[in-house]
């Protein structure tokens, strides 16, 4: 019987896949965890309870269907297992790295709450993926009879790629743009190795070039093309640019040279993982190499920032935050990680001003404490009299977080709607812009998100576009988009 291999979370404790020592992580850009042997995944599967009302599902955005491929797991029929996750997530062993699970899935497994510790879903769920590509059971997409329509998609991140390959699997012609000269966004260029290493988000990049689907890299719209010249060139379009614009830090000698943007860091140390000469790395600019090195900000892009810093042979890293650890918006996990790998931590802090003239050679700062909520709900730091303090520092990486480009003006298209901060509005039921036919999604209409969101938006905005463009084709439109 099924449930003879699951329930098993009071006997059998909670086991993540082992990580590399601290020591031997911070000497490469490799992923910093193990890989479950089939017994350990199968067993830590079994741990599952099999709730009617998974809240694990609920809460992770792409409502995977967990509790089955986790007993088809335990049960050791695991190309099943991977077939049911891949039903649901165009990348799965993505989601199962960089998903902050105890945000999501684990974060709401029942089990954690009885204090067991939650299943282990997202390394389950990377294990049965990575299992899937090595025994060949990832199929190309299976594409569908042509459809004479064709979709341009602007952005070949996880939203516009998602789109893609259910568009492709439709039948629909389908070019992806991209600015960049490889695809695959934040998954390339921003995320390092360590928590994702670049052959995964490539040969799913692959995968879909095999699929017929057409990759226009370095080609930026505004600059190769307006907008107006793809809307003439597809029947519809999908706008999935993420969001690049750096917040900014205001302080006296914040322009210094040695004060870098954390995007333009984290691409060029992607860039040498993929063998790229990077001149701006290689004059020394953009390499941490033997400096004292602060990073400002708190969000995952600080954590990957401190952490590519360490790897790179910093003579010292300093995280700078100006509220404290519980009140940070990375992951928990990742700031332990960091820790581990030897970087500091100044919480309550932020940078008054740089020190250096024209080279930047120390920050000096204020402690910080926390008031009264602010209108989030969350409390609002504010400068605590009684404390400055100065650090050396020889590289001090900006990592505030992004907004939205101001898309109208790149794309000469006055007439694209956007909200107060700059993300493009779209209808809430059809995701498609003020622009007819034009649609958006991921991190450009949410604002800086997560990947795992970002595969969802593309899931359904593909099928909202197929629904309009059936109505173009002057066949029958389903009622709700399929
Ligand atoms: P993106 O991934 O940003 O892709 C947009 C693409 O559009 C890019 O390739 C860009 O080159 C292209 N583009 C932009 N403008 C143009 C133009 N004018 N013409 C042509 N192409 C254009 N999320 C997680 O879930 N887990 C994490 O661990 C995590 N870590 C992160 C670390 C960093 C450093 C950063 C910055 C973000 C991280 N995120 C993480 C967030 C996550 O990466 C994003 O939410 C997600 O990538 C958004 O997907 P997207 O497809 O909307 O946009
Ligand atoms: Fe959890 Fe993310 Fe996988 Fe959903 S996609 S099950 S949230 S790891
Ligand atoms: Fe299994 Fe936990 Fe999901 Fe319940 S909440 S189905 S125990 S993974």
């Amino acid at each position: 019987m099924a449930d003879d291999a699951m329930l098993k979370f009071v006997a059998r404790g909670q086991q993540y896949p082992a990580k590399r020592s601290a020591e031997l992580r911070a000497e490469d850009f490799r992923e910093i965890a193990d890989r479950y042997a089939v017994p350990d995944a199968e067993a830590q599967a079994g741990r599952c309870s099999q709730c009617g009302v998974p809240y694990c599902s609920v809460h992770c955005p792409l409502h995977n269907h967990i509790p089955d491929w986790l007993r088809l797991t335990a049960e050791g029929r695991l190309r099943e297992a991977y077939e049911l996750s891949n039903s649901t997530s165009t990348m799965p062993e993505i989601c199962g790295r960089i998903c902050p699970q105890d945000r999501l899935c684990e974060g709401n497994c029942v089990i954690e709450f009885s204090g067991h510790g939650a299943v282990t879903i997202g390394s389950v769920e990377k294990f049965i993926t990575d299992k899937a590509w090595e025994e060949g059971w990832v199929e190309p997409v299976r594409v569908g009879p042509a459809r004479g329509q064709s979709v341009g998609v602007i952005g070949a991140g996880p939203a516009g790629l998602s789109a893609a390959e259910y568009l492709r699997e439709m039948g629909y012609d389908v070019h992806v743009y991209d600015r960049h000269d490889r695809a695959g966004g934040l998954l390339t260029y921003g995320i390092p190795g360590f928590k994702l290493e670049k052959e995964v988000v490539m040969r799913r990049v692959a995968r879909l070039e095999e699929a017929g689907i057409v990759f226009h890299t370095s080609f930026e719209v505004g600059r190769e093309a307006t907008l107006d010249t793809l809307r003439a060139r597809h029947d519809t379009l999908l706008i999935a640019t993420g969001v690049y614009k750096a917040r900014a830090i205001k302080a006296p000698g914040v322009g210094a040279a040695g004060i870098v943007e954390a995007l333009d860091y984290l691409t060029a140390s992607n860039r040498k993982s993929f063998g790229d000469a990077v001149p701006e790395f290689d004059n020394g600019g953009l390499d941490a190499a033997g400096k004292h090195v602060v990073v400002v900000g708190g969000g995952d892009t600080a954590m990957d920032c401190v952490r590519t810093a360490i790897r790179q042979g910093a003579a010292s890293v300093k995280c700078l935050y100006r509220r404290d650890r519980a009140n940070m918006p990375g992951s928990q996990r990742e700031v332990a990680n960091a820790e581990e790998e030897g970087v500091e931590f100044v919480w309550l802090s932020a940078p008054d001003a740089f020190d250096g003239g024209d080279k930047v050679t120390g920050v000096r700062a204020s402690k910080m404490r926390l008031g009264a909520p602010d209108a989030s709900g969350r409390r609002a730091p504010e400068v605590d009299p009684g404390g400055g303090f100065q650090l050396q520092a020889d590289l001090v990486i900006k990592a505030l977080g992004f907004e939205a480009e101001d898309l109208p003006k790149l794309f000469g298209a006055e007439g694209l709607g956007v909200t107060r901060w700059g993300t493009l509005r779209t209808d809430g039921k059809t995701m498609m812009t003020s622009l007819d036919g034009v649609f958006a999604a991921g991190d450009i209409v949410r604002g800086a998100s997560l990947v795992v969101w970002a595969i969802r938006d593309g899931r359904d905005v593909a099928a909202h576009m197929h629904a309009w463009m059936k109505a173009r084709a002057g066949a029958s439109v389903p009622a709700q988009a399929a």
